[in-house]
């Protein structure tokens, strides 16, 4: 696949013709969504969903302004398990989703401390799948191991990534997380979990999630610089970095090298090279920067109110190719991680531009 293309449609997303087109898709929620998920020549990706956008689909060929990019596309079907209910009445697909086409994803706390306007996220919208009736608050770790097991079964899932609203206390919801892993994994020992959280307070929780049977952890900080976390994360930006660095220090420590990750926004206003150099920084103590375009998604202050634009693909092709390059240097694969972001791949274009991809 050509990286470039893959960037630009990461970036510009992909015009369906219908619901039926992408049957996989988000709206809202945690972390990049409004998104079709979809195999681009094989490989998952989730691409933005774009009324506007010149890529279009015929005949399974990606179209660039109507011509042939040489680029299949095809859908990953909806999930046998989006059909079944708990006994207590609660859908699957309210519980868990299906992210690509092999990774169940959840967001055990589908509420943030954070949330007040002055505080949020700007780029985040993880409370307007709960306002939407489409998720549930909490997700109970017996709900999530029923749901794990069948879409395990019925579809064949072969990783599980688990992240969380921040809670109020010390550990910023870490210890929910760590529950609801440890339901999962008795039901299915083998099945790798990536766990996402802040910095907890307490640093020991890290060896906590690793000994509930998480295998891969990612520590999202978004922002290396502190100027663009201020403006665009008030809240979750007052952590200071060293507590983000001590939190990834010990996760190296505990879960191994290249089993922590982070995500990197492209297009939040900051400086490309100091980016690209604090992710190199990143590589070099064997954490994961997970490099992602900036998506500007209704139900965010960004979109709503910012009036946020996707950043220029070029600009994004440069970082993640730089970034792509580091990673090779040190060996670094996300298909190496056990679970998560990196194993997956979908949200970002570095497996194209580092050669890695792998067809799903
Ligand atoms: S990269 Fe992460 S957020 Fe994106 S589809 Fe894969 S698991 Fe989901």
């Amino acid at each position: 696949m050509g990286a470039d293309t893959r960037v630009d449609v990461a970036i510009q997303g992909i015009r369906l013709a219908g619901p039926t087109d992408a049957p996989v898709a988000r709206r809202a929620g945690a972390g990049p969504s409004d998104d079709g998920h979809l195999l681009l020549d094989g490989v998952g990706a989730a691409v933005p969903l774009n009324p506007r956008s010149p890529y279009t689909v015929r005949g399974g060929r990606l179209l660039l302004d109507g011509a042939d990019t040489g680029m299949g596309v095809e859908a990953v079907a909806r999930p046998r398990f989006y059909d079944l209910t708990t006994a207590d009445g609660v859908p699957y697909e309210q519980i868990a989703r299906l992210h690509s086409s092999h990774v169940l994803a959840t967001t055990v706390v589908q509420t943030c401390v954070r949330y007040a306007e002055s505080e949020r996220c700007r780029f985040c919208a993880i409370e307007e799948s709960l306002r939407q009736g489409s998720t549930v608050a909490v997700k109970q770790p017996a709900q999530l191991a029923e749901v794990a097991l069948a879409a395990h079964e019925l579809d064949g899932v072969t990783q599980v990534v688990m992240t969380t609203g921040t809670s109020n206390g010390r550990d910023r919801g870490a210890t929910h997380l760590a529950r609801c892993v440890r339901a999962v994994r008795e039901v299915l020992p083998d099945l790798p979990i990536q766990v996402q959280c802040e910095p907890p307070g307490d640093l020991a929780t890290i060896q906590e999630l690793y000994d509930a049977g998480a295998r891969s952890i990612g520590i999202h900080v978004e922002s290396l610089d502190d100027e663009v976390r201020r403006r665009w994360m008030p809240g979750k930006g007052s952590v200071p970095m060293s507590e983000y660095h001590a939190a990834w220090a010990e996760a190296v420590r505990v879960f191994g090298w290249n089993q922590v990750s982070t995500y990197l926004l492209v297009g939040l206003g900051e400086d490309p090279d100091e980016l690209v150099r604090g992710a190199v920084e990143l590589v070099e103590m064997g954490v994961y920067p997970f490099v992602v375009p900036f998506r500007p998604l209704a139900g965010t202050l960004a979109t709503d109110v910012d009036g946020a634009t996707a950043p220029d693909p070029a600009a994004v092709y440069r970082v993640t190719t730089q970034v792509a390059a580091a990673l090779r240097a040190h060996s670094m694969l996300g298909s190496d991680q056990a679970a998560g972001c990196a194993a997956c791949g979908a949200c970002s274009a570095l497996g194209s531009c580092s050669g890695e991809e792998v067809a799903s």
